[in-house]
């Protein structure tokens, strides 16, 4: 049987509590449905820093190569002492070296909570290398130039292959969920940069015949999306406007600390959840472990069929039914007005599994 070597980089702030809440509800699942799953604990951030002098050292980016993949708890870089911000953060960093080019954010409805725009289960593919960022684009963190005092002018990347390879990861997930894909961009300004990711998504969507398409600017998206957001299935988008498309889509389907994310390319996956660390209530066990589980869940649907191994798409499934029925029996932590610790909230969905027929 094979052994799945999972990384456990917990970060910083509420990351521990949150990262370990979700390995002990994985582990109750694995153990449920019959995979064997080595949870390896890895520094990063504070403890990375602590111990290595580095928030992303070498121990850890080594060992990842020997997993099947990991999850990323949140970081605080912001706090870290000035040696250390000058480099990528241990996120960035990760995305850029192991070239992670999707980051592939869902914004679904979910029992129990208040959602401001109805029903909603659609996903976000935004390109994750390239576009606007200053910082990883291929002036190589010099995307922004300084003219004077007063006047600053910044770059942007766009090129075919990047646009190809997430247009190919949108419109594979699409056909195994509602065959619909819309193109997000600003051609009508932006023409020649984001009017070439509108070409070429479109020259991908060529390849997949079965799925209808559609386009908007990215303004008009936004509005499009609070108005109607059901209509949306498969979003595709450059990495500026999927940064901002999928923090109105998670807030608006719930709260920050639900909205899960994975980042991936054809080999690797790493969980991500959207929050930060939450360093205000770090410490008191009160962290909405929500979004990291769900961003499991994904990675675990993302191995299964990497792996063409149906019970990790078992234990994937497991996992989301026992949450989302915490959530409906009203098991919810602080932040969506419940009074469920991080803890108990994990206890509550171990059960669950455990209970399952
Ligand atoms: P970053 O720069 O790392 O993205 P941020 O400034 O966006 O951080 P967050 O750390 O995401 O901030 O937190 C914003 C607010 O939301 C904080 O008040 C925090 O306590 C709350 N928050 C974020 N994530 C969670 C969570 N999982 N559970 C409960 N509250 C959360
Ligand atoms: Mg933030």
């Amino acid at each position: 049987m094979t052994v799945y070597r999972l990384g456990v980089l917990a970060g910083d702030g509420i990351g521990p509590e949150i990262v370990s809440a979700t390995v002990n509800v994985f582990k109750a699942a694995a153990h449920k449905v019959g995979v064997n799953i080595e949870w390896i604990d890895l520094p990063m951030g504070w403890e990375g820093i602590n111990k290595h002098n580095d928030p992303l050292p070498e121990v850890t980016t080594n060992a990842l190569e020997n997993t099947h993949g990991w999850i990323l708890g949140p970081h605080d870089s912001a706090a870290y002492p000035p040696e250390h911000k000058v480099k990528l953060n241990p996120s960035g960093a990760l995305r850029h070296t192991l070239d992670l080019f999707a980051n592939i954010r869902p914004a679904k409805t979910m029992p129990g909570i208040k959602s401001v725009f109805g029903e909603a289960d659609l996903v976000i593919f935004r390109e994750n290398t390239e576009g606007f960022y200053a910082d990883r684009n291929m002036f190589a963190g010099h995307g922004e130039w300084q003219i004077t005092e007063d006047v600053v002018v910044t770059s942007g990347v766009f090129t075919r292959k990047a646009a190809e390879r997430i247009a190919h990861a949108a419109f594979k997930m699409a056909m195994k969920r509602r065959k619909k894909v819309t193109i997000v961009h600003k051609a009508n300004v932006l023409r020649l940069s984001t009017g070439l990711f509108l070409k070429v998504c479109r020259e991908v969507a060529e390849q997949y015949p079965e799925v209808m398409v559609d386009d908007y600017h990215i303004d008009a998206m936004a509005a499009h999306l609070v108005r109607r957001a059901k209509d949306f299935d498969v979003i595709v988008t450059e990495n500026m406007y999927g940064d901002i498309l999928s923090d109105l889509a998670g807030e608006l389907v719930g709260s920050l600390g639900l909205a899960p994310s994975i980042n991936s390319n054809e080999k690797l996956a790493m969980a991500q959840a959207a929050h930060g660390s939450a360093p205000d209530i770090a410490g008191l066990n009160i962290g909405n472990p929500t979004g990291i589980m769900l961003s499991t869940v994904m990675l675990m649907e993302w191995l299964a069929e990497k792996h063409s191994d149906n019970k990790l798409e078992e234990i994937a499934k497991l996992v989301e039914q026992s949450l989302y029925q915490s959530l409906k029996d009203d098991v919810k932590t602080k932040d969506l007005g419940g009074h469920a610790s991080t803890s108990e909230f994990a206890e509550a969905i171990s059960e669950r599994i455990n209970q399952a027929v």
